[in-house]
């Protein structure tokens, strides 16, 4: 029985559960116990018993979701991986979380994290490295790191996770799971731990492009809590389509070229994958996305600079840890701000401050600015060219814990091909595409603005196609390896 459960899309479980062939219950049950037994450190907490289950009907059934810990759940530990919010239980409940339960899903537990989503291997949590079910000596990518371990060990049948650079996607592809990075705007931030409003993205890591489908479809909308959230134009479909006939595949010579440091056995997965994509009919063509280059410089000042900014309000006395003794107001913060956040939060707002003090202004943050609208117009005008940009999500598979640990730059050059769409707010996902030396490799799609119904769809044709296997990752889940 266990085996054909972690079989179950959560589409099928869903349907499975709705036509009265599965009990709710039992699922929820199956995933508590395994989500509890987590050797990966993928969880930060557990649900101890099944949320009421919801009326009959409920498009999402009932179904265990586990949701990173960036996002706040009322009464419920959301700390971001950070110390300084240890044990921190919010009023409230983020809006794409409460969507998602209107629509009958049900808190499994909440995942560990790079702390405040900053990083790219979750070594920069609070609560210890994630373990990659595909090889524990390895990372499972960052930042939601935990999510996208929990649903490749098929410890929670879906996940939820952020993306401000690569977060979502980067993971998923670490992990051989299906991540979606929406569009700007496409879900509210609202209850969403502010990492850089500009860039911040809810979105989907799940076993298929079905399911991310299906996820997505219940986040989606706009949100009077947060204002740069827009009402999506169009219904969210479960993809479909089966072939590729005239659809125009983009590769960009910056991201995929030298500079990228692609390593032989993603490239050689990509190469396949576009293969594929051409036996359904999809044409490749070589394109150009000029400043995307200097992406990853632009969005180590925009996002440090608003992290800087947001990260200000943990003083010690609203949220969280406060180190006071008989300290006066001044040494109050600094003392609890040298304790509760960690080497890279800190390496962030030092270097977000600077590139934001009088005198450095223009030279940094509205030099990055300007280069951020340069790439957005870059991919305005390559999509009147080509349907969808594609590339490898990260320039390798997953690394060994530790590997990159003392080298932030080697860290941040993981982001190279996924930072860009982040800064155009434009939609991208990642889609397992094969393996190199036994580990996942991710393809990544982007597409226009809210192009997120053609992107599933196309997503979905090349995965069929490709039929990749998941279930090593899963066959290792909660158990020693
Ligand atoms: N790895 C990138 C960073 O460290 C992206 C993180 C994210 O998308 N939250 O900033």
């Amino acid at each position: 029985m266990s085996a054909e459960l972690l079989k179950l899309s959560a589409a099928s479980a869903a349907a499975a559960i709705r036509a009265g062939e599965l009990d709710g219950d039992e699922l929820f049950e199956f995933y508590r116990a395994r989500a509890a037994a987590d050797e990966l450190n993928a969880f930060t907490w557990v649900s101890e018993d099944a949320p009421a289950a919801p009326p009959a009907g409920a498009p999402l059934a009932g179904l265990p979701l586990a949701v990173k810990d960036l996002f706040c759940t009322a009464g419920v530990p959301s700390q971001a991986g950070s110390k300084i919010l240890e044990d921190y239980r919010p009023p409230y409940t983020a809006t794409v979380v409460a969507r998602l339960t209107d629509a009958g899903a049900r808190l499994l537990g909440k995942t560990n994290q790079d702390e405040f989503a900053m990083g790219s291997s979750n070594e920069n949590s609070a609560y210890g490295p994630v373990l990659n079910p595909w090889d524990r000596r390895r990372v499972p990518g960052g930042s939601s790191g935990g999510s996208a371990a929990a649903v490749a060990a098929g410890l929670a049948p879906w996940a939820l996770g952020t993306d401000t650079g690569g977060s979502i996607r980067q993971p998923a592809a670490f992990s051989g799971i299906v991540g979606l990075k929406p569009t700007y705007g496409a879900c509210s931030r609202y209850g969403m731990i502010a990492f850089a409003s500009s860039l911040d993205q809810a979105g989907p890591l799940t076993r298929d492009v079905t399911d991310a489908a299906l996820l997505f479809r219940h986040m989606a909308g706009q949100d009077a809590n947060d204002s740069t959230s827009l009402a999506f134009p169009e219904e969210v479909r479960l993809p479909s389509r089966v072939d590729l006939t005239g659809v125009r595949l983009g590769v960009p010579e910056e991201l995929t070229g030298a500079g990228g440091g692609i390593e032989a056995g993603v490239r050689a997965s990509f190469d396949e994958a576009l293969e594929r994509a051409r036996g359904l009919g999809a044409s490749v063509h070589a394109c150009s996305l000029p400043h995307a280059p200097h992406a990853l410089s632009a969005y180590y000042i925009i996002a440090p600079a608003e992290a800087s900014a947001n990260l200000a309000r943990y003083d010690g006395v609203r949220y969280g840890l406060r180190v006071a003794g008989d300290a006066d107001l001044a040494t109050m913060y600094s003392r609890t701000r040298a304790q509760g956040f960690g080497a890279e939060v800190k390496r962030r707002i030092m270097l977000g401050t600077y590139a934001l003090s009088s005198g450095y202004y223009d030279a940094y943050y509205a030099t990055a600015q300007r280069v951020r609208t340069r790439i957005a117009e870059d991919f305005r005008a390559v999509f009147t060219e080509v349907d969808f940009i594609v590339t490898p999500t990260a320039p390798t598979t997953a690394f060994e814990l530790g590997a990159k640990s003392s080298d932030p730059l080697a860290m941040y050059m993981n982001d190279f091909c996924t930072v860009p769409m982040s800064l155009a707010g434009i939609p991208a996902i990642s889609i397992p595409c094969g393996l190199s030396d036994g580990l996942p490799v991710g393809l990544q799609l982007a597409g226009p603005a809210f192009s997120e119904n053609a992107l599933l769809d196309a997503a979905y044709a090349i995965e069929q196609a490709l039929g990749f296997d998941p279930s090593p990752a899963r066959a290792t889940g909660g158990r020693a390896s």
